[in-house]
């Protein structure tokens, strides 16, 4: 099987484990910049182009776009999904994803746990939207952040109006959410892939810190899950149609209530804490689904 990757940084962890995943199996895996495509649009053919020649007799394409890129690197990926090359995971499904907000309405239409969610466009309404998230403290969330930047946790209603004002002012969407404080500063993320979870750890957040990112200085070990929190991430990953993610959910008193879901998850974490081959099994599913044209959208929508 010949795959491209739409990768920046070859040297990620991630990145270097998918290489060598897929050359273990006999595969070839080119890691392709995805700034540096170019692509034919006004053609009945598509075609994508990159360092001055033509991509070609690709049958997979592994997207790992970065928060940062998110809108050209849906691009190429549509681009290579109308060239009938079956993608890891769907330009549409990982432009859900990417949308806190959007993400979030999909999830509860689906009737998966979620904290208590609430948006607002106007600044007037920040006091209806604190009630309406039952009040301080509340979490404060960018719409499109990642990594745990532009997650605010507000303790006292005082603090939460103004943050949620300074936000507004500059022009940048938010949304409230019910903090969990019964989590203390620990999440859960099932790593599922083809509708399966094949690992999952618990990261527990540096002392003094409610965010359990990796990036934020936490650590991470592995964790057997319950049925129920297996069920959710298995039903979170349906409901955003991707293959392969990570499903960030938090214990309440009320059940699994899922965060977000994301569609490039890391390896490093979840590999070095589980022992798991996380990237031979995603290699694995491609093998296994990966035939010409068999993408559903083919980059309609
Ligand atoms: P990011 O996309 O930046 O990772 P998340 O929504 O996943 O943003 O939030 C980052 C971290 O903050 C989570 O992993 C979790 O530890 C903490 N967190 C987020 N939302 C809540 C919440 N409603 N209640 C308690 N902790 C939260
Ligand atoms: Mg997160």
């Amino acid at each position: 099987m010949k795959i491209a990757m739409l990768a920046r940084n070859p040297d990620l962890y991630s990145h270097k484990r998918l290489k060598e995943a897929a050359e273990e199996r006999g595969h070839q895996l080119d890691i392709i910049n995805t700034l540096r495509c170019y692509m034919n649009i006004a053609s009945r053919r598509p075609e994508i182009f990159y360092n001055g020649s033509k991509l070609e007799g690709y049958d997979a394409v592994i997207p790992r776009i970065g928060a940062s890129i998110t809108f050209y690197g849906l691009a190429v990926l549509r681009q290579f999904e109308m060239m009938g090359v079956y993608p890891l995971n769907e330009s549409v499904a990982i432009g859900r994803s990417r949308d806190k907000l959007r993400s979030m309405q999909l999830l509860a239409r689906d009737g998966i746990g979620l904290p208590v969610t609430t948006f607002a466009h106007d600044p007037k309404m920040t006091e209806e939207v604190l009630k309406t998230a039952g009040g301080a403290p509340v979490v404060i969330k960018l719409l499109e952040g990642t990594q745990g930047i532009g997650v605010v946790l507000a303790d006292t209603e005082r603090s939460a109006k103004s943050v949620i004002e300074a936000f507004r002012g500059a022009n940048v969407n938010i949304l409230v959410q019910e903090f969990i404080k019964e989590a203390g500063g620990t999440d859960i993320r099932a790593f599922v892939v083809g509708g399966k979870v094949i690992a999952s750890m618990k990261r527990v957040g540096a002392p003094g810190e409610f965010r359990s990112n990796l990036h934020r200085g936490g650590s991470a070990e592995t964790i057997r899950i319950s049925p129920e929190e297996r069920s959710t991430a298995i039903r979170a990953a349906k409901s955003m149609g991707l293959n392969v993610c990570g499903v960030d959910m938090l214990r309440s008193n009320h059940g699994p209530v899922v965060m977000e879901v994301n569609s490039s998850p890391g390896l490093q974490g979840m590999e070095l804490a589980t022992g798991i081959d996380v990237a031979g099994k995603i290699i694995d599913f491609l093998m296994k689904n990966a035939q010409a044209g068999k993408t559903k959208t083919k980059g309609k929508g």
